[in-house]
């Protein structure tokens, strides 16, 4: 191909920064000082503080006008979180790499609609007619104009109107989080199939037109009674999907056919003697083995730059998102592609490292914690894994006899507190035997349990102080009372 993966990241920081974008490296995937976030959702997040205008005098990135780099993206919890689509869909990953460029106050909506159509169209020779753009069509109840600017902006560059389409809050105003700097943005789309030239003829709810680039306009800061206050300044942040944009380039119908990913799928089938990657999604996958490699691909990922960045796996936020990764992978890897539990995940770490060792430094450097850390909780799993399968079997057959389409939430409850399933992957075993699982049903059971463990706790507080002096008492007392009762022979 003409373009692999590492030559199209660094197309991207060369012609950003040609134009007097300072290369940054990656921030941290494990924010840092900022408690409203489980994890780096965007690349913007490590520059909140300049959208904010709180940035120390003696910082870095203090008086930068404009940046480019790769940023490590983790979407597994919180308000992006993309868990459920991973190994399902072709371009969902939980970890995946963000290319963005920013700028801090300086260019604002033309400079970036100009400066992205030319990289895409020109740099990277996309043809113009598959690419569908988006712009912000308002919101009254917030008193948000529609954004015309921008559209006006793409009809300049030469976009026709039948490719320049309106979007809501939810797919058109971005933003971080619950609080935080957030704004308008256009997105751009790519259409795999081509040769109809309109959006009427196009599904952009359909995988073969995949949104690759979000250009977000900087100018408010979400406040937590939900308002919005104008930033001092206007910025500008975008976000390019680097394994979408690889599969775009490489003419591949799927993010995972491409070299993004087949280093990870033959050290998987090396490790495991699974069958080859066919790159086949549900009806057609059918032993459910292509899944099982995205999953276990994509979760390596996510685990390896988290736990290098300093998350570890336990039962809280960011820790259990870490933990129910790894167990989701660990039993895709043993029932479809026949892993072996206990080092399965850090015999495929070294094809990681070898692939982004250069680009992100750190999985060189701390490779053998990362592998000591992987292996212990794999096998703190691998213990309950099997007696967890066994009990779910139970249930499910249990509840198929009784006719049920419901696994019914205490006992996903009870699979999570003896055996660690974690939720969601019970969901998906269930969806597996035509299951379903409700929710509010598991909640009411996690309650349930909490209140019986908090009596419990009580009683054991009520439970009076014990007394050294009034115990050895007691015990006397009750020495003497044995002697007395013992029969005389
Ligand atoms: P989508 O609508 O496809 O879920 P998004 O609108 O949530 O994407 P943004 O928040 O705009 O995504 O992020 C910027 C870019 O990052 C997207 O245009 C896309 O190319 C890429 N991206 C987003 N989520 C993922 C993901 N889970 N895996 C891979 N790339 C992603
Ligand atoms: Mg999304
Ligand atoms: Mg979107
Ligand atoms: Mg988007």
């Amino acid at each position: 191909t003409e373009w692999p993966a590492a030559r199209v990241r660094k197309t991207f920081f060369d012609f950003f920064n040609e134009r007097d974008h300072t290369v940054v490296p990656s921030g941290p995937v494990v924010p840092v000082n900022d408690p409203s976030l489980l994890f780096t959702n965007a690349g913007m997040n490590q520059f909140k503080p300049i959208f904010l205008g709180t940035v120390e005098k003696s910082h870095p990135f203090a008086d930068l006008k404009r940046a480019v780099d790769s940023q490590k993206v983790i979407r597994a919890g919180g308000k992006h979180n993309d868990l459920d689509d991973v190994g399902k869909d072709s371009y969902h990953h939980t970890f995946f790499e963000m290319l963005g460029n920013w700028s801090f106050g300086d260019y604002f909506k033309e400079g970036i609609i100009e400066m992205s159509w030319d990289l895409l169209t020109r740099v990277y020779g996309l043809d113009p007619t598959r690419l569908y753009v988006t712009y912000f069509e308002g919101n009254p109840e917030l008193g948000l104009e529609p954004d015309n600017e921008a559209k006006n902006f793409w009809r300049k560059i030469g976009v026709p109107d039948s490719r320049i389409l309106p979007g809501n809050m939810k797919d058109n105003f971005w933003e971080m989080g619950e609080t935080g700097p957030c704004g308008p943005c256009s997105e751009i789309h790519y259409d795999k199939i081509g040769g109809r030239d309109a959006a009427s003829l196009v599904n952009m709810d359909d995988p073969m037109v995949i949104e690759i680039w979000n250009l977000v306009f900087i100018q408010y800061d979400r406040q937590a009674d939900k308002s919005l206050k104008p930033l001092p300044a206007q910025h500008v942040d975008t976000g390019l999907g680097y394994e979408r944009l690889v599969a775009v380039l490489q003419d591949a119908p799927s993010n995972y056919a491409t070299d993004c990913w087949t280093p990870l799928f033959a050290k998987i089938q090396e490790v495991t003697g699974a069958r080859p990657y066919t790159d086949k999604y549900e009806k057609d996958d059918v032993d459910g083995i292509d899944m099982a490699y995205r999953v276990v691909a994509d979760h390596i990922r996510t685990l390896s730059f988290a736990i290098v960045d300093g998350a570890v796996p336990n039962n809280d936020g960011r820790g259990y998102v870490v933990r129910r990764v790894l167990r989701r992978g660990v039993r895709y890897g043993r029932k479809y592609l026949g892993a072996e539990i206990g080092q399965f995940f850090s015999s495929i770490l070294p094809a990681l490292v070898e692939q982004k060792g250069e680009e992100f430094p750190e999985l060189i450097k701390k490779q053998q914690d990362l592998k000591e850390i992987l292996d212990e909780e794999e096998d703190a799993f691998a213990r309950t894994l099997d007696r967890g399968e066994v009990q779910f079997e139970k249930y499910a057959a249990a509840e198929a006899k009784a006719g049920s389409k419901k696994l019914a939430g205490d006992l996903v409850w009870r699979l999570y507190d003896t055996f660690g399933f974690p939720v969601d992957l019970t969901k998906l075993m269930a969806e597996e035997r035509g299951l379903e699982i409700d929710e509010a049903e598991v909640e009411a059971a996690k309650q349930k349990a909490k209140e019986a463990s908090k009596v419990v706790k009580e009683s054991v507080q009520e439970f009076p102080k014990l007394d050294v002096h009034r115990i050895a008492e007691l015990d006397s007392q009750l020495k003497v009372a044995r002697t007395d009762d013992e029969p005389k022979f």
